[in-house]
């Protein structure tokens, strides 16, 4: 979709919701829905996990029901039983729920309304208005007619008990797979060819998670989605763009069959993120090829992949409000994803120190046996947070990049004659370095000024460089694991083999880090900058002996809006 390319978007902030303006305009008191209360509902098809534009569509449904006063329903649409299973139904509870909404009791499966809706269809027969059809698909393709032809439907005038003898038998499991379809009987010259006699039944032999072999039929979504929504008294059903062209056939089934409800379809753009790719049908490739750890790898966009990565609830509900509600599909900027969660960071994680490429330091000059304690603020943005002692003692831990034997221009961390702060603790001077046999920086030795306790300089002269540090005394060690984009291309989805684009560097993986003790006792629940690092969460895979860090997102926000 070439539309997507030229719309990729910095959101425009406090962008009006025109699904509210519709509401608002249903349940005034000439509206279609005087005096309803809201109800909307979430229908995901129980065959993967949700990803990032569930999460929009999440929030729309529920969202729109919280801002009216209204209920939102969670319905499982399981009507086609190829590739459903219980496994995704909890999956897809537990992922809305992280994200903060609740559907108490109104939890459906669109499966419990099997008997319903074949009944429904029936009575349609019965009407004249469905008819059972033995055209394959191919020949069904190729009659379709076009603008100028109308449909060629040659069982269209079958006599009603004859279609309902055989739809009975349809059941019955007397037919293969694809060797008839229930039709309905509604316009073969329509130009929306969504109109043109629509299949509405087919046969499929196969279990499904819940009725298991009771049918062997199964309705088609345009059928049943609006008895669906009709049957829980849904009064705005909110679907994604793509369903526009089916619109006049929800309306037309919610208007030729006797249903307790009339619900009102609106459909929203779908949500596009560069850098990945969205369908379950590819995100499910990933996992079955190996080419990721599972749906909840960190580098997914699946909501649990998400959840690993770092990313909060509030961040994704901030999100998906910010991109606010259209009617033009757009792609986001995977960036303004990251600026979200920076910014609920950057407000909530917990400050610590980390030294991912550590290299050691030694205070020649302070003493062998001494050991102090600073007392460190755990969020300098919420003094509530508390704080936490660090010990320092004359060996610590350093980033290998804050030395330089040979400094370059503007360089203002460690290097031999430089004088550098030590967060919090003390200023020291850098008094040179050993070397292994390769060359490479083994220990770095400096002196530190006893007269600078807490990095302040008692004769106001200037120390430019700042850098953290971990007591290699008193530390714990932790795997660090960096993640880049999945893909090579801004655009995966446009490419032909998206594993074509696959990069082969979106994981680095960093072993024997250094971390402060206190690390031991992380949790999933809470978030951590590891300063000038980058913020943290703590990975499910860790054992008490073996920590293991996730990077959520750098520290440096790379999203700039565009005009
Ligand atoms: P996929 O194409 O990823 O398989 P789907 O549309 O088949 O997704 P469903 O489980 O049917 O997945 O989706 C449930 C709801 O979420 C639908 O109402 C659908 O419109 C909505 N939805 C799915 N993807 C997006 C998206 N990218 N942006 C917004 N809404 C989405
Ligand atoms: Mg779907």
């Amino acid at each position: 979709m070439s539309e997507a390319n030229e719309n990729l978007t910095a959101p425009e902030e406090g962008s009006s919701n025109f699904i509210h303006t519709f509401v608002t305009e249903d349940i005034a008191e000439n509206g279609q829905f005087a005096g309803q209360r809201v109800h909307t509902r979430f229908p995901p098809e129980p065959n993967g996990y949700l990803h990032i534009g569930h999460a929009k569509a999440i929030c729309v449904d529920f969202g729109t029901a919280e801002k009216f006063g209204g209920l939102c329903n969670l319905r499982m649409d399981d009507t086609n039983p190829t590739k459903e299973d219980t496994e995704y139904v909890d999956a897809i509870k537990e992922d809305i729920q992280w994200l903060g909404f609740t559907w108490d009791d109104r939890f459906h499966y669109a499966s419990d309304y099997f008997d319903t809706m074949y009944e429904l269809a029936v009575k349609l027969i019965q009407k004249g208005l469905a008819y059972v059809c033995e055209l394959t698909p191919e020949q069904m393709h190729d009659n379709r007619g076009d603008l100028s032809h109308p449909a060629i439907s040659p069982y269209r005038d079958r006599p009603m008990e004859e279609s309902l003898d055989l739809f009975a038998r349809m059941k019955a499991g007397e037919f293969e797979d694809g060797r008839m379809t229930l039709r309905a009987k509604i316009d073969l010259t329509s130009g929306n060819f969504n109109l043109r006699d629509p299949v509405i039944y087919r046969i499929n032999h196969m279990k499904h998670h819940r009725t298991g072999e009771k049918w062997c039929i199964y309705p088609m979504y345009d059928f049943a989605h609006p008895i669906e929504d009709a049957m829980e008294k849904i009064t705005h059903s909110l679907c994604t763009l793509e369903f526009e062209a089916h619109r006049p056939l929800y309306d037309w089934v919610i208007d030729n069959i006797d249903l307790p409800a009339k619900p009102r379809q609106i459909e929203f753009a779908r949500l596009g993120i560069n850098n990945t790719v969205m369908s379950k049908r590819k995100l499910r490739k990933l996992v079955e090829g190996g080419y990721v750890s599972g749906w909840d790898d960190p580098r997914m966009p699946t909501l649990c992949g998400l959840r690993r990565r770092g990313f909060t609830p509030a961040s994704i509900r901030n999100f998906c409000e910010r991109i606010g509600v259209s009617k033009v599909n757009s792609t986001v900027d995977y960036g303004f994803l990251e600026h979200c969660l920076r910014e609920d960071l950057n407000e909530n994680a917990r400050r610590t120190m980390a030294v991912l490429h550590p290299v050691k330091l030694v205070l020649t000059n302070y003493p062998e046996e001494q050991t102090e304690e600073f007392e460190v603020e755990n969020n300098p943005e919420r003094p509530e947070d508390g704080t936490r002692s660090v010990t320092f003692s004359r060996e610590l831990w350093i980033e290998s990049g804050d030395f330089l034997e040979e400094p370059v221009k503007g360089y203002r961390r460690l290097f031999p004659g430089n004088e550098v702060r030590l967060k919090t603790a003390y200023i020291v001077r850098c008094t040179g370095c050993d070397k292994n046999e390769d060359g490479t920086i083994k220990t770095v030795y400096a002196e530190y000024d006893p007269q600078t306790r807490g990095g302040n300089t008692p004769d106001g002269r200037k120390v430019r460089g700042t850098i953290h540090w971990v007591d290699a005394n008193n530390c714990a060690e932790a795997e660090v694991r960096l993640y880049g984009s999945l893909f090579t291309v801004p655009e995966p989805e446009q490419e032909e083999d998206f594993l074509t684009v696959l990069n082969p560097n979106s994981l680095e993986v960093l072993y024997g880090c250094k971390v402060e003790p206190s690390m031991k006792e992380a949790d999933a629940k809470t978030a951590f900058q590891f300063m000038r690092e980058g913020y943290f969460c703590f990975d499910k895979d860790s054992a008490p002996e073996h920590l293991i860090f996730n990077r959520s997102v750098s520290l440096k926000d790379g999203f700039k809006p565009q005009k």
